[in-house]
Formats: C-alpha cells, sequence, structure tokens
C-alpha cells in the first residue's frame, strides 16, 4: 500500500459521492463543493462524534445562529476593519494573487510581511505572474467577508459570517441566564462560515464556504483550570512551542508544568482535540500541536496551539485551540453598551465601599422632561468605567443619548456587595470540518501496486457500516439478502445492498469507501441460516447466524474486535 495521492483520493471522492465541485453543469466555482450523500454521512458522523465528547461527556449546550450577521456584529469583532488578505494583480493579465502566497519558499512567515516588504520581496526574487509571466502590481487589501443588504436599498450593511464564534458572544447574555449566570459555561456550535479567499487552491483545504465546529469556553479569569483534568494529564502531546521551534514529546502534565502551554484548561482542550481527531482515525503520527509565533498570535490571546495534520499539501491546521481572554466578550460589551460581565458571588455579601454612577436630577428634570426617568434608570445601570472623556452615553427607547457632567457625578457610597463582576476570558477549540473530513480521507487512504484501494476509515466515521450481498440473485439468495439488509439497516448504521458482479467486485466497491464489514449469503445460508460476515482490514471472514446480524454488527460497532466473533 502506499500513501495518499491528492489526485487519487479527489477522483475517487467525485466518482464515489463524497464530494463534488459545485456548480459543475455551469463550470464550476473554485473553493466551493458540495457534499455527494457519503460525503454527507461521513460528515455527519464526524460531528456525532464531535458532539459526543463536547455535549455528551462536558455537559457543553449547542446553539445555532444566523449566518447573516449585521456589520455592528462584525465591526465589534474587528473582522470588518482587520480581516483581509494580501493581494496583488498580475500588471499584464489581471490575475489576482494572495501576496503572501507568492513569496512562500523564500521566506519562513511570509503571512507577517507588510505590504511595502512584499513588493520589495517581488523585486528582490524576480517573482512574476505564474500564470503569464506579466510583472506583479502594487499590494493592497482585500477584505475577505462577503457583504450584503439585509432587507431592501442598503439601509442595513450585512456580511455572511466568517466563523460561527460571533454568534455565541452575542448571545451571551441569554446563555449565562440559560446556564443560571454559573462559570464555566460550554457552548458549541456547527454550521457553515464564508470567507471570499482570493485564489483558493488544494481543495478542500482553502474553501469558500466551509463548515466549523466551534466550542467557545467562558471561564473565570482566575481559574484556569478544569475539574477533569487529573483524568488526562499523563496523555502525551506532541508539541512544537513557539520557544523552540522543536517538536517535543510531553505529558499534557508536564507541558503546563513547564510553561509550555499557558494553563490547565487550555492544555485540557488541546488533548480533547487530540483524543477527537484520532478518534475519527487521524493517524497520530502525522498529527502536532504547534504553538503559534510571537508574531502570529493575535494580540489580545494569552496562548494558540494549532493542531496540524501532515497531508499531501504539508503540515496543515485542522483545529485552533486558543486562550482569548477577554477580548470578544469586552469588545462586544464597548460596542453594544451591554453587561457581559459574570457576577461572582462572595460566600456571603460584604460591606465594601463602591463607586456609583448618580444622576443630578435637578439638571436631568427640566432638561428632559418626561425621559428624565428613563435616563435615570439607565445611567444607575452604568459604572464610573463608562464614563469616557468626561461623557456617558445611555441608551433609551433605541436612541442614543450623550449626557455631560451637569447630568451626573460619581459618589462614594458603602453597600452591601454580592460579588464582583468580572469579564470571563474564552477558550475556543475552533475546527474547520471540512479539512478534518479531508485529512480524515487522507490518513485512511491506502492503495496497492496493482491500484486496489481501501479506505481504512474506522467504523464510527464510515458513511456504509455493512455491505449485504446474496451470493447470486436468485434461488431465494436475493430474497434472504434483502430481509438481512433491512434488519440491519437505520438511520445511524448504514447498511448497502449490492446484488451485481462478482463477489470480489462487490468487496472492492465497498473496501474503496470505506466499510467495515460485509455479509454475504450463500447457499449453506438457504440451508443452515448461517451467513459470512467479512473484515475489511483483515479480509478474515467468519460466520455467524444470520438472525444475529443487527446484533453482532452493532457489537462490532461499539468495538467488539472482529476476532472475538
Ligand atoms: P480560523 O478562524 O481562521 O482559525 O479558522 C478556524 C478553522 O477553520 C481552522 O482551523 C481551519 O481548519 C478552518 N478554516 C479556516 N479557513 C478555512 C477555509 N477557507 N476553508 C476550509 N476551512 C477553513
Amino acid at each position: 500500500m502506499t500513501d495518499a495521492n491528492s489526485n487519487d483520493l479527489m477522483s475517487l471522492c467525485k466518482r464515489r459521492g463524497f464530494i463534488w465541485p459545485s456548480f459543475e453543469l455551469y463550470g464550476g466555482v473554485a473553493g466551493m463543493y458540495d457534499y455527494g450523500p457519503l460525503g454527507c454521512a461521513l460528515r455527519n458522523n464526524i460531528v456525532e462524534m464531535w458532539r459526543a465528547i463536547y455535549k455528551g461527556r462536558e455537559g457543553f449546550v449547542e446553539i445555532d445562529s444566523e449566518t447573516v450577521n449585521p456589520r455592528e456584529v462584525l465591526a465589534a469583532s474587528g473582522h470588518v476593519e482587520n480581516f483581509a488578505d494580501l493581494i496583488t494583480y498580475c500588471q499584464s493579465c489581471n490575475a489576482p494573487y494572495r501576496a503572501d502566497h507568492m513569496v512562500k519558499g523564500f521566506y519562513d512567515n511570509p503571512d507577517v510581511l507588510t505590504p511595502k516588504q512584499l513588493e520589495e520581496a517581488f523585486a528582490k526574487h524576480g517573482i512574476k505572474c505564474p500564470a503569464c509571466g506579466g510583472d506583479l502590481g502594487p499590494v493592497g487589501e482585500f477584505n475577505l467577508m462577503f457583504r450584503t443588504n439585509i432587507g431592501p436599498g442598503s439601509a442595513r450593511i450585512g456580511y455572511l459570517r466568517p466563523e460561527t464564534a460571533q454568534g455565541i458572544f452575542v448571545n451571551y447574555p441569554n446563555l449565562y441566564r440559560y446556564n443560571r449566570e454559573k462559570l464555566p459555561l460550554g457552548v458549541i456550535q456547527t454550521g457553515r462560515s464564508y470567507r471570499n479567499e482570493i485564489a483558493p487552491r488544494q481543495g478542500m483545504i482553502r474553501m469558500r464556504e466551509f463548515n466549523q465546529m466551534e466550542v467557545e469556553l467562558f471561564v473565570d479569569p482566575e481559574d484556569k483550570d478544569w475539574a477533569r483534568f487529573s483524568e488526562i494529564e499523563n496523555g502525551t502531546l506532541d508539541l512544537i512551542p513557539n520557544t523552540t521551534l522543536q517538536p517535543v514529546t510531553m505529558t499534557v502534565r508536564e507541558a503546563v508544568e513547564k510553561g509550555v502551554i499557558a494553563n490547565r484548561v487550555l492544555a485540557y482542550f488541546v488533548y480533547t482535540t487530540k483524543q477527537l481527531l484520532t478518534g475519527l482515525g487521524i493517524d497520530p503520527s502525522r498529527l502536532r500541536f504547534r504553538e503559534h509565533e510571537k508574531d502570529e498570535m493575535a494580540h489580545y490571546a494569552a496562548d494558540c496551539w494549532d493542531a496540524e495534520a501532515l497531508l499531501s499539501y504539508g503540515w496543515t491546521e485542522i483545529v485552533g485551540i486558543a486562550d482569548r481572554g477577554s477580548w470578544d466578550l469586552s469588545r462586544h460589551a464597548q460596542f453594544s453598551g451591554a453587561d457581559l460581565t459574570h457576577l461572582k458571588r462572595f460566600d456571603e455579601p460584604k460591606e465594601m465601599e463602591v463607586e456609583k454612577v448618580a444622576a443630578k436630577h435637578k439638571a436631568l428634570g427640566p432638561a428632559f422632561k418626561s425621559r428624565a426617568k428613563d435616563i435615570v434608570a439607565a445611567m444607575e445601570k452604568l459604572s464610573p468605567s463608562d464614563v469616557k472623556d468626561g461623557k456617558l452615553k445611555v441608551s433609551v427607547d433605541g436612541e442614543e443619548i450623550v449626557l455631560g457632567e451637569e447630568y451626573f457625578e460619581i459618589v462614594r457610597r458603602t453597600e452591601k456587595v454580592a460579588g464582583i463582576r468580572v469579564i470571563p476570558h474564552v477558550i475556543e477549540p475552533s475546527h474547520g470540518l471540512d479539512r478534518i473530513f479531508y485529512s480524515i480521507l487522507e490518513h485512511a487512504f491506502c492503495q496497492n501496486e496493482d491500484g486496489y484501494t481501501v479506505l481504512k476509515l474506522v467504523p464510527a466515521v464510515a458513511p456504509i457500516k455493512v455491505g449485504v450481498f446474496p451470493l447470486m440473485e436468485k434461488d431465494g439468495l436475493d430474497v434472504m439478502a434483502k430481509e438481512i439488509y433491512e434488519k440491519v439497516h437505520t438511520h445511524r448504521v448504514e447498511a448497502y445492498y449490492d446484488g451485481s458482479g462478482t463477489i470480489g467486485k462487490r468487496y472492492a466497491r465497498m473496501d474503496e469507501v470505506g466499510t467495515p464489514w460485509c455479509i454475504t449469503v450463500d447457499y449453506d445460508s438457504l440451508r443452515d441460516g448461517t451467513v459470512t460476515i467479512r473484515d475489511r482490514d483483515s479480509t478474515e471472514q467468519k460466520r455467524i447466524r444470520a438472525q444475529d446480524a443487527a446484533a453482532v454488527v452493532d457489537s462490532l460497532l461499539a468495538g467488539r474486535p472482529f476476532a472475538e466473533l
């Protein structure tokens, strides 16, 4: 067997209904793919395993938020201003290119170069348009978000979301209430995200419409521990820390004790990511965790690690796991004016001296008349830290009112205080579902010298769990095989009936799509009620009672070794 060749794999995916280039009838669109029946089933199985860990094991909650987001949300998140790649156009044929991709090979980290440095690099290394050899033009910014209008006209600008995470952040008050105002609060969301990539290549690695599985865990900034840490602390991780840039293998506990991973909660979810990915069939020897280099890491992030899979494209990021500090909630609090804090309750309320915003009623009454009451109520919800340049902004009935110091004062009072308010920190494991899907296929793809292909998918993700064949489609063998098919096939255990071609061809068709087991009905079956079951990886065959077929498949799926049948 040889390793995956991306072209062979992609042609298998197309031929057998895993993945189809979108809109092929009309010439296709780069960076867009449709999932066929087998792809859809495989993708759903990945999502189910992710859910089993985050919802099942960790008890996180799942939401489903809108894909069209108003501009305000993405302005607060920083995407409107900063979510851009650097672009250059060929001066002769006008082809667009990602400027940093043009200098790959000359620099370790080309995505940190400035537009000017990139232009200098084109000149220095004689880099030309790969299509026509023309000169590359000036380097500019290209925002990756797809823009649209919400409603008729351009009254409200919207964007297709570039990540699913923002839908979780903007729902923090609802989620916090749902979680009965307690931390930690873990939330998951899977769905489509959109990035108008400049020149998508590399198949499913860089898509314009792609699927994410994001996890946002809100934690107390002073409590970055995880109750189940001891369960995984002896597990090992292959790491590339940004201090040495050298691969090192260490236990999760060591990684935290030596300060390689910033804290126990982040380390726990790095290891959880390893558990998920290897459980899905990613080859552990082709999986590593690389820490973002200092100039690569977002300025607000305390630490950030990428799970990288070794693919035919080289080491490729498939999941990002970051400690994002208080950035996301602070920004949304600042832009929306909402309270996005957590109340850390004291055991007993304490008498404390506190600073408060107090309304100057005598000035507000005459100035704002009947609205004064609502303004006072809105002011009293604010804190002294909301005063900016001596002014306070309040929102009343959707209208923003800016109040000068003649309308309020900061007073000190002794009050019974229930606790202190903190902005939660966010730990984010962000999974690229399509990249995981593709990595699983590459790592499962085996082909021998004769071109015989087996997808060694783990049973849990395999789209078809069992093939059911009559040796011949006659003499009642087909009737019995169809009965078995009916018993085994459910929406969770997909079975596939195949009566055409030689048995060898039918096994080959199932091996090629990763079906772990095949059941064959032969003439002995009619006599003694037994059938053969074949294991994909060992090609070993056993006889079982036909009436036990569904139970046997269930037990194999639950992890019973084939050899023990
Ligand atoms: P990011 O927000 O850029 O860290 O992306 C989160 C995850 O989504 C990454 O780890 C990737 O696996 C995946 N991803 C990002 N961009 C794309 C894309 N254009 N196509 C497919 N997957 C992507």
